[in-house]
């Protein structure tokens, strides 16, 4: 019975279903499917997929609609499901997928928002536009030198996002394959750990100068003394400290004295150049470098100028009894590749040179022996 059939749709597919039907009668579609909707029968709610023929008398007119039903609602429950996980998915996780050459083809809300670009900004983009400078060309290279072989790649980087967003991702790079086996797209699902990153950057850096701390400095001293017996390098410990910095505190009191040591702390940094420098405050007015595979001579050198680069700061010390200026006195050690140090033996031998340039008149290098 039609009136009883029409009343057994769900009121809420309703509106949807008379738009369907008027318009199988407007444009005289001989068949058509409509979308699934919920009818109840019996007070059981089902959804059914409906497809209607039109029924002509001999002379050509509509004469009557035929429906044909089919029960749906185990299809549109799973669809549903799916919708809801991809729905969840997109607020939720970071994941961009690329073609073969790195264009972005897709992405979720979630990496939009991490990223504060808009997805209408990022598709068709080269990923590239996301790399950070610092992040190294090295591990991009092998990075693409796994997918393009059809292997799943994992690692960490850090992301530029739009006006300089800064955010760090693990990222598993998953690559698919159509049915000749040939490559067609990138999945990457990363997990945002910029938080976990900076915690970790906050316990290894100086509250003061924003150089590495001591914390860092015996984990660093240890690594590295391992490493370099590992690869047969040498091991260099300078140990370096202000000269006469009471004396410059009291006359120009605390605040300008930290000031000095911020001064002091980017010197010696940005005077250390290799992959293999480190710098660090490890104490009050005492800072520490550790190096490796390099000369007697060459290390030498380096402390040398760290020295020379600290007195050309020019920062006015008149209660110093050597300089003019502020100045600073290292001592340094170099632990050769057979040399069998403790930690404890070098930093004595390395701090024991320091005395004695202390010693020797201050605003120079000592080499321990
Ligand atoms: P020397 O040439 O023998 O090294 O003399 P010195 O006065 O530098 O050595 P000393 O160890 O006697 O004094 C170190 C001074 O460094 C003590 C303190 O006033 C100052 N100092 C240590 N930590 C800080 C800091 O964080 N800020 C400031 N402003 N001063 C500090
Ligand atoms: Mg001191
Ligand atoms: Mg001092």
């Amino acid at each position: 019975d039609k009136v009883n059939y029409l009343e057994s749709i769900h009121k809420d597919d309703f509106e949807e279903f008379q738009n369907q039907a008027r318009l199988v009668l407007k444009e005289q579609k001989e068949e058509f499917t409509f979308k699934p909707y919920r009818v109840i029968f019996e007070d059981k709610t089902s959804w059914v997929s409906q497809i209607s023929k039109l029924i002509r008398n001999d002379a050509g007119e509509i004469d009557q609609i035929y429906g044909y039903l089919t029960d749906v609602t185990k299809q549109v429950q799973i669809e549903k499901d799916l919708q809801s996980y991809i729905d969840i998915i997109n607020e939720n996780v970071l994941i961009s997928t690329s073609d073969t050459h790195g264009h972005i083809t897709d992405c979720s809300q979630a990496f939009c928002r991490a990223s504060g670009y808009s997805k209408s900004e990022l598709l068709g983009k080269k990923h590239s536009v996301l790399k950070h400078k610092d992040s190294s060309d090295l591990m991009f290279k092998e990075l693409w030198g796994t997918i393009t072989q059809g292997q799943v790649w994992h690692g960490e980087h850090k992301n530029l996002g739009k006006d300089g967003k800064l955010f760090w991702v693990e990222n598993s790079i998953t690559p698919s394959i159509d049915k000749d086996n040939k490559l067609i797209k990138y999945t990457s699902i990363y997990n945002d750990i910029t938080t976990k990153k900076e915690i970790s950057e906050l316990l290894v850096t100086d509250y003061l100068t924003k150089i590495h701390n001591r914390r860092y400095f015996n984990e660093v001293f240890d690594l590295e003394i391992k490493r370099s017996k590992r690869h047969k390098y040498n091991f260099i410990l300078i140990i370096i400290d202000i000269d006469y910095f009471k004396q410059y505190n009291d006359t120009y009191g605390h605040h300008e004295g930290d000031e000095t040591l911020i001064k002091v702390a980017h010197a010696l940094k940005n005077n250390l150049h290799r992959p293999e420098d480190y710098t660090f405050r490890i104490g009050g007015e005492e800072f520490g470098v550790i190096t490796s595979d390099i000369t007697l001579e060459g290390a030498k050198t380096i402390a040398n100028i760290l020295v020379k680069e600290v007195e050309k700061l020019n920062i006015p010390h008149e209660s110093s009894k050597i300089s003019d200026y502020l100045t600073i006195s290292a001592g340094l050690k170099l632990v050769e590749v057979n040399e069998e140090l403790t930690y404890n033996e070098i930093y004595k031998l390395a701090d024991k040179a320091l005395y004695d340039a202390k010693e020797n008149g201050r605003n120079r290098v000592i080499c321990s022996k």
